[in-house]
């Protein structure tokens, strides 16, 4: 299948430069390349803008970093890779798909991911994993796969709901580790997370080569630091790889 043989426009909430704020490869330069629209509904969400499609698309100018200008949704596949290349500089290390939730739009994400491929661009996807079988889908153009766990204190979704959400992270995570993509599953973690939620979680994360981030809530909801602690000795008693990294970009100021 090439780029041209499925659908090519998508709903774009945002493309700019800036540097990874979350996980292990925080820090990094990136190209991100931000979808719009998100079937959860999550507490602490951060961009609750994109939750929805949105009429324009804010693209950085290369030549004014910094500053987004506007364009109409929806975007074509050319189009929004002639942005990636103008905006890629030396030591850029990917291109992050994120959202929004990029699952969403399947056949564009796809679409975008095969053509980063294809210039030799790694891609790095952030996603909720909602569909193992639109994740499983990206799997061969994709370089990294960041996967938010959504647990029940998040009220992402409808109760009922919820094991169904779960199971498809889960199962999106091994896809990813068996392929041999380098995986980060990565939980937020609120002042009312408990230590059982993470139990039974880690539980079901053992034996996969998966680096596990316990990402603390900003501003309202914030855990205290004891609680972060404890969760982080809970998590490793099951997993090799627990670390607890705050979102930085906020920090920096950047996008
Ligand atoms: S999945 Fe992400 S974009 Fe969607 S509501 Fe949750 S935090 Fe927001």
């Amino acid at each position: 299948m090439t780029p041209q043989s499925i659908d090519e426009i998508g709903f774009l909430g945002e493309i700019f430069s800036s540097f990874q704020g979350e996980g292990p490869l925080i820090g990094r330069r990136q190209i991100f390349v931000r979808t719009a629209g998100c079937n959860l509904n999550c507490s602490y969400c951060d961009s609750p803008k994109f939750r929805r499609d949105v009429k324009f698309c804010g693209v950085e100018d290369p030549s004014v970093p910094g500053r987004l200008r506007q364009a109409k949704n929806p975007i074509n596949l050319n189009w929004t890779m002639d942005q990636v290349l103008a905006l890629w500089t030396i030591g850029t290390h990917s291109v992050s798909i994120t959202g929004g939730e990029p699952l969403c739009q399947p056949q564009f994400v796809e679409a975008l991911a095969m053509s980063c491929s294809e210039e030799n661009l790694p891609v790095y996807l952030e996603t909720n994993g909602f569909s193992r079988s639109r994740f499983s889908r990206l799997i061969d153009w994709i370089d990294f796969a960041a996967v938010d766990i959504k647990l029940p204190s998040h009220r992402a979704c409808p109760t009922h709901e919820w094991s169904c959400l779960v199971e498809n992270e889960l199962a999106c995570i091994e896809g990813a580790c068996r392929a041999g993509i380098a995986t980060i599953a990565k939980a937020v973690i609120l002042d009312s997370t408990s230590m059982e939620e993470i139990e039974q979680l880690c539980r079901r994360l053992e034996g996969l080569e998966v680096a596990f981030v316990l990402q603390p809530a900003s501003g309202r909801g914030r855990p205290v630091p004891e609680r972060l602690m404890r969760l982080h000795e809970v998590a490793s008693e099951h997993l090799r790889e627990v670390v607890a990294i705050p979102q930085a970009h906020k920090m920096m100021g950047v996008l």
